[in-house]
């Protein structure tokens, strides 16, 4: 038999689910891959396919050969870490790698430094509030070289916007989100950017829209210069949504 008091907090559970509040903001935690991290609105929800992009990630770097002896030199950056999700699950898995994770966003930093401490992962993440699109320069001084480029960007076209469900719409912070008329305004300056700020054959690890794989290739046959595209590959639903890309040596 449940209390008054347990009635009236599961009540206003409900009532906060009853808005079309996400479940995740309404129990305030959320787990992801082996971690959980505190979630909080509007801060973007970290969805499943996410996971199989570190997933893609730890595999990739494993196939690259970078053994375990050469992770206390590794390094990352993500772009747009919303509530830490990618950098926190990489730090958790890789227990020597260093990293820093942007947002343009006050709220995503504060809740991505929130997740750190909680999970004695603080020690070897910087994070910052940066608005890519603006402080190239500082990005570029100050978080380069590194051997890893990851990022979930805003990448829905700004005409999905429309479509998507309540919970997302009402709740989730929008530029985490919309990525411009094609979804590619933040992946473009990742592609500009990456050529700097990589180290020798570093690489890029993105999670985008299923039209997007071929329209980066595309950019970089006409404009992206410094970086080759390595491969793409699809989420559980089969559809292509990741891509790696690498940056040329010189010569
Ligand atoms: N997959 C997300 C959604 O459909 C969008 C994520 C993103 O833009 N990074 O809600």
């Amino acid at each position: 038999m449940l209390s008054q008091a347990q009635l009236d907090r599961i009540w206003k559970l409900c009532h906060k689910r009853l808005t079309r509040m996400p479940v995740q903001y309404v129990i305030e935690e959320w787990d992801f891959r082996d971690i959980t991290l505190k979630m909080k609105p509007p801060v973007f929800i970290p969805r499943p396919e996410t996971e199989e992009l570190v997933g893609l990630i730890l595999a990739d770097l494993k196939d690259c050969g970078i053994a375990s002896e050469d992770m206390d030199t590794l390094s990352f950056l993500e772009v747009g870490c919303g509530s830490g999700a990618i950098s926190l699950s990489l730090l958790h898995s890789l227990t020597q790698v260093r990293g820093m994770a942007l947002d343009q966003s006050a709220e995503a930093v504060a809740l991505t430094r929130e997740n750190a401490l909680s999970l004695g992962l603080h020690d070897r993440l910087k994070v910052s509030q940066v608005d890519v699109m603006r402080d190239a320069d500082w990005l570029l001084r100050t978080c380069s070289p590194v051997e890893v480029l990851v990022s979930n960007p805003p990448y829905l076209f700004t005409e999905d916007l429309d479509s998507l469900e309540p919970e997302v719409k009402r709740f989730e912070d929008h530029a985490a989100l919309d990525g411009g008329e094609e979804g590619m305004c933040v992946i473009d300056q990742i592609l500009a950017l990456a050529p700097r700020l990589l180290t020798d054959n570093g690489r890029v690890y993105l999670e985008v829209d299923p039209r997007h794989p071929d329209l980066i290739q595309t950019r970089l046959k006409e404009k992206v210069m410094g970086l080759k595209y390595v491969k793409t590959q699809n989420d559980f639903t089969n559809r292509p949504r990741f891509c790696i890309l690498q940056r040329r040596g010189a010569g």
